[in-house]
């Protein structure tokens, strides 16, 4: 498998540490608010990977934390803690906060087919790992203490940007006016391990440590988490771009000065869900969440495809017309499996098998997974039994998690009930020989049609001309002639 490494900006062969087990660590959400479907976008494409990797047969342990402290409403140590701007706004503790919009995401992560992670781990759960972390990094020096907090000393490492070709002077001009310089910092990419002093005085969780009663910085919680969970190496990191910089970049100053040596071998960035108007906000404009999809009327598992349709690494716009076409070919496809026959003839190895490789090849380029979404099409096109086209099918499922299958049995099982709702309209023939086959064809159409699934009807009304016969629709009941 091929994947692109944001380390080495190039596409590389996946090769994992160690042979029994691939160590991926993902990045958690901040859980001040509900997570918008751009934070999911990340999500979903985190999930298609552990997945992929788990079909492409390795053992996977992954890992991801749950921000609940630390994380400052600025990705560069300015601002107040977001988990205390939440509380606030809702009139709640930052506790109630926490657990509550925890439980929205994985609810979030659930109506996605998202799977959890082995390990979910909250931040201010590890609280002694990361004095450990940062007492041995003021031992070596790479660490030091002004006005009250414990920074990392950028100074001290060869090369500190590791992402990009940013330079200080770039950083600079980057600086937005109005944020004011930290004066405590010696070099301006320093970053906060250990805050004491805060101009946020009611910071609400706090905790004792060598150097004061305080709380951590956002990045060391990432460092920490997967050292505890997955040991001194990692395979694979990822998270959304706008992570790279600082969080990421932070993440790999300390934790190599902490190990000593290299940490995590690949790193993988989703790019951002973007809409018409620019970035995605939880603030401004419309506040795009899982359940306003479902209000309008969309099921969660349609904004997975329009997902899987673009790769991650390039920019999605998000608009309604988007989603719309998305809806549409998930709704199609679920008809078109629907109208397989289970029971129809005898799964053709051969024929699984290079459907396969399709599917395989296009994720083992850097998880191309709308060439993976074209491979179920092409399983459905495939001249080949029913049964077969299933099995694809059900195989393709377990790492796109469109549930396909269970839509299919669940849309063919109302179609049949439908069919016996409306078979008190007997179908008559006419000038030619009664068939049960067409006969039932003709009984799903009037079915499809009653649960106004005109897409479908139509698409039986083809398989029927295809057949050489035409249905017309009296008062009586369909009449089926040769066409
Ligand atoms: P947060 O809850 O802000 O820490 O973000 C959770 C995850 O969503 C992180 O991996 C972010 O990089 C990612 N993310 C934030 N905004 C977007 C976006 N518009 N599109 C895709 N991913 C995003
Ligand atoms: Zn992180």
């Amino acid at each position: 498998m091929k994947i692109y490494n944001s380390l080495t900006r190039t596409k590389e062969e996946f090769v994992p540490n160690h042979p029994d087990i691939v160590k991926m660590y993902t990045c958690g959400p901040t859980v001040y608010h509900f997570a918008h479907i751009g934070n999911l976008r990340s999500y979903i494409m985190e999930d298609i990977l552990e997945k992929y990797l788990r079909y492409a047969g390795y053992n996977v342990k992954r890992v991801m934390n749950i921000t609940d402290v630390g994380h400052l409403t600025s990705d560069a140590d300015e601002g107040e803690d977001k988990m205390l701007k939440g509380a606030r706004r809702e009139h709640k503790t930052v506790m109630e906060i926490a657990k509550f919009y925890t439980d929205a995401f994985f609810a979030d992560c659930e109506k996605l087919n998202i799977k959890r992670p082995d390990v979910v781990e909250p931040a201010t759960h590890c609280i002694d790992d990361y004095i450990r972390i940062i007492t041995k990094l003021l031992d070596t020096g790479y660490a030091y203490q002004a006005g009250g907090n414990v920074y990392f000393d950028t100074s001290k490492l060869e090369k500190y940007f590791v992402f990009n070709d940013f330079s200080e002077e770039d950083l600079a001009v980057g600086v937005r006016e109005g944020v004011e310089e930290d004066e405590n910092k010696r070099n301006k990419n320093d970053f906060v391990l250990w805050f004491t002093k805060s101009k946020f005085e009611d910071q609400a969780l706090k905790w004792d440590s060598p150097w004061g009663v305080g709380y951590p910085g956002w990045h060391i919680e990432c460092s920490a988490i997967s050292m505890r969970h997955l040991g001194g190496d990692l395979d694979i990191h990822c998270g959304g771009i706008d992570n790279a910089f600082p969080h990421h970049t932070n993440e790999i100053a300390q934790s190599e000065a902490y190990l000593g040596h290299k940490w995590c071998n690949y790193w993988m960035h989703v790019r951002h869900l973007n809409t018409a108007g620019g970035k995605m906000s939880k603030s401004k404009g419309e506040f795009l969440t899982v359940s306003l999809l479902e209000e309008k009327g969309y099921d969660p598992l349609a904004y997975r495809l329009f997902c899987l349709q673009s790769h991650y690494r390039r920019n999605l716009v998000f608009s309604w017309e988007n989603l719309d076409n998305a809806q549409g070919a998930y709704n199609k496809l679920i008809a078109k499996i629907a109208a397989l026959d289970p029971n129809q003839g005898e799964i053709d190895e051969s024929v699984l098998s290079a459907l396969d490789e399709k599917f395989r090849a296009a994720l083992d380029n850097d998880l191309n997974t709308s060439l993976a979404v074209t491979a179920v099409y092409d399983a459905l096109k495939a001249d080949t039994s029913d049964r077969t086209k299933l099995a694809a099918v059900a195989r393709f499922d377990t790492v796109l998690g469109l549930d396909l299958i269970a839509r299919a049995d669940k849309r063919r099982e109302e179609l049949k009930k439908q069919a016996a709702e409306v078979k008190t309209q007997a179908v008559a023939f006419e000038g030619c020989e009664p068939d049960p086959e067409i006969e039932k064809l003709v009984e799903e159409r009037a079915a499809a049609k009653k649960a106004k699934n005109f897409a479908e009807a139509d698409r039986i009304r083809g398989e029927l001309t295809a057949r050489g016969y035409a249905v017309i629709d009296t008062a009586n009941g369909p009449v089926v002639k040769r066409a």
